[in-house]
């Protein structure tokens, strides 16, 4: 299980990018988010090729502004290429089709969609108006081999995702949290309280702009894990 950031930036700090990853699950590539950054990087290093499956956290626009110009990227431009939608639950798959809809007329004619229960080893964490109010998100929880990775999608309160994760067997787990240096900024958390909630974890602070960090900020930052950035999956190509 591999995670490979596309972007790190919150939806308006343009210069890192929209937060989506690149996911090795089980020998299949996942997008995870594909905001309106995302389709202008996958270009860029010819990556649209290999996407199997895709998994979106919430409709924000920096979270699928460029969705349906990678299905289309997909359909017109390489053969046998169909991803996958993957979507939590009915209401969202519902929610999910008429955005689609609103831009490609047939979405099902550009992808597949599939239950996310299909695909074992892949957990929704419903977390329904916990980034905005009457907004749906999830967060989601990747387990493969004894590893347990979690992100956690836009999230302003993240009590009841650690409550969640305390109450699973436990086992290493690395968790890519939103965070914010902004205590007025309730959309996302702030990054004193994940604090407390820290201990038994393992956690990367992403949506943000780096340059933001404050010294006494703890945790570590993806933007800064050279290993969990595009570049080391380019690296890697090369040799
Ligand atoms: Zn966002
Ligand atoms: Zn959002």
């Amino acid at each position: 299980m591999k995670f490979t950031f596309l972007g790190t930036g919150g939806a308006f700090d343009v210069a890192y990018g929209n937060s989506a990853a690149l996911v090795e699950f089980k020998g299949h590539t996942l997008l995870l988010d594909c905001g309106f950054t995302v389709y202008p990087t996958l270009r860029e290093h010819q990556l649209t090729r290999g996407i199997d499956y895709i998994l979106l956290t919430h409709l924000h626009n920096d979270h699928t502004g460029s969705l349906a110009n990678v299905l289309l990227h997909c359909h017109y431009f390489n053969p046998n290429c169909r991803p996958t939608i993957l979507y939590p639950d009915d209401d969202f798959r519902d929610e999910l089709y008429e955005f689609l809809r609103l831009q490609l007329q047939k979405p099902e004619k550009y992808a597949e969609f599939m239950p996310l229960s299909e695909l074992p080893g892949i957990t929704a964490l419903d977390t329904y108006g916990l980034h905005a109010e009457r907004l749906q998100t999830y967060a989601y929880i990747f387990e493969d081999h004894g590893e347990r990775l979690v992100y956690s999608g836009d999230i302003g309160q993240p009590e009841a995702l650690f409550a969640y994760l305390r109450g699973m067997p436990p086992k290493a787990t690395t968790v890519f949290h939103d965070i914010t240096f902004s205590e007025q900024n309730t959309a996302h958390t702030y990054y004193k309280k994940l604090i407390p909630l820290a201990q038994d974890y393992h956690i990367y602070g992403y949506h943000c702009d780096p340059t933001k960090s404050p010294t006494d900020n703890p945790f570590p930052l993806v933007y800064h894990q050279p290993e969990l950035m595009l570049s080391s999956l380019l690296q890697e190509a090369m040799h």
